[in-house]
């Protein structure tokens, strides 16, 4: 047994948006029609939270990073926690990079991208172009290319490799492929570079006579492993993580909590929210820390249809009804979201955007505020007020009765706060031998 309550955690991926002129200046989240939502807001206590700093637009892999409350200078990179996802073993000595396949056009001295996704290459054909490229030796370089799924791999680099290096892919189409550049003055960096460029540029070579849908390598976000202090010695707490995405899965699996692929519920099931709810009460006695992440917000985000969303937003609260069913005095439930994903169009057409995302905690001890709604306007005037990511598990923690004073040490772990062990989590002095 562990001190204190259990911790939900319910990220809903890109539910934050920004007010649209066709929903006369409200967010979908606003506009829908949630209950379920509302009432843990009514019950609960609410505010905005900045994951890493004001105004900076952030990936779902980092948020989640950051809200399990590890710092951003320790981060391995998204590449170590995809890797990791999908399986793909590495050694510390590796660097690895997250790949995709593209569709380029020569024009003058550059690749111009004309298509990085939707290539429609199955996954045989997926499989076969990574085998052609998989293996490429420079002098002192050795890279080889995994498949992993649709058009994506992971690109091992072996030799005297380092992760401080740019991405080639641009992200955008009508760009051009970019040249690797060295992000420091390390002779690692700048040769790391330099054969990267050289194997992409092979993959060019031998793609374009292999392929009519794409003829080019892509890579991004560098990394490599990095120790990190694992979750349960961090916080005291056996975590478990249910994702249907690879990459949180990779996340959780890296940072010591057990991970649940739940991507076959969201093809199988009509509420896969739901299902994934009622997996995790059923796995319930084993964690002191459930997190359950359902990434239907963000991908409707990107089709930019803000009545679409408002749709999906009505189902994912309607899947919730399991939860607040089940509510218990022994827990503290968290309902947020890693970023904002506009769903506006024209000029603040945004990927995802940096403005703070809602909170709403429940808990029998939880100050309620006067916040009726769960949506980014009425999360202003919660009583959390503006925390930052950094806090969020010491929030967490804090309403779950598991941490000691300031200043308390019962372990050699450094945490703005330190947990309340157990017998069985600390490390005993022995007593004297008797001679
Ligand atoms: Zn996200």
């Amino acid at each position: 047994m562990t001190w204190g309550k259990k911790i939900f955690l319910i990220t809903l991926d890109g539910i934050a948006d920004r007010p649209s002129k066709i929903l006369e200046g409200r967010t979908p989240l606003e506009v829908a029609k949630t209950p379920n939502l509302d009432r843990l807001a009514r019950q609960g206590i609410n505010g905005l939270m900045h994951p890493l700093s004001p105004g900076v637009p952030m990936p779902t892999d980092v948020a989640h990073y950051l809200l399990f409350g590890y710092a951003p200078d320790e981060r391995p990179g998204r590449s170590v926690f995809e890797a990791t996802g999908y399986g793909v073993t590495f050694s510390p000595a590796e660097v690895i990079c997250s790949t995709s396949f593209a569709l380029v056009a020569p024009e003058g001295n550059a690749l111009k991208i004309v298509h990085r996704r939707e290539l429609g290459l199955t996954p045989d054909e997926g499989r076969r172009c990574v085998e052609a490229v998989s293996r490429y030796r420079t002098q002192e370089f050795e890279f080889e290319l995994v498949y992993t799924k649709k058009h994506f791999g992971i690109l091992k680099i072996r030799g005297p490799a380092s992760d401080q290096i740019t991405d080639s892919d641009p992200f955008y189409s009508k760009l051009p492929v970019v040249a690797v550049q060295p992000l420091d003055n390390s002779v690692e960096a700048a040769k790391t570079a330099a054969a990267l460029n050289e194997y992409l540029r092979w993959t060019y070579t031998v793609l374009s006579k292999l392929s009519d849908k794409i003829n080019m390598l892509l890579t991004k976000w560098p990394g490599r492993h990095r120790p990190l202090t694992p979750f349960t010695e961090k916080y005291g707490m056996r975590g478990l993580s249910l994702s249907p995405k690879e990459l949180l899965n990779g996340l959780a699996t890296y940072l010591g909590l057990e991970a649940v692929y739940t991507g076959s519920l969201y093809e199988t099931s009509q509420h896969p929210l739901e299902a994934s709810l009622s997996l995790a009460l059923e796995r319930l006695d084993a964690y002191d820390f459930v997190h359950i992440h359902d990434p239907r917000p963000d991908v409707i985000s990107h089709k930019k249809d803000p009545t679409a969303k408002i749709t999906i937003i009505e189902q994912l609260d309607a899947e919730l009804e399991i939860l607040l069913h089940n509510l218990r005095d022994d827990w503290v439930v968290c309902v947020t979201t890693d970023h904002v994903t506009p769903t506006t169009v024209g000029v603040g057409k945004a990927m995802h955007a940096g403005e703070p995302v809602p909170i709403t905690i429940w808990g029998t001890h939880v100050l309620q505020d006067s916040c009726e709604r769960f949506s980014e306007r009425a999360a202003a005037h919660g009583a959390l007020g503006l925390v930052l990511g950094k806090d969020f598990m010491t929030i967490l923690m804090n309403y779950a009765d598991r941490l000691g004073n300031y200043g308390f040490r019962p372990r050699p772990v450094r945490n703005v706060a330190s947990y309340r062990p157990t017998f069985e989590q600390i490390t005993p002095l022995p007593p004297p031998s008797g001679d």
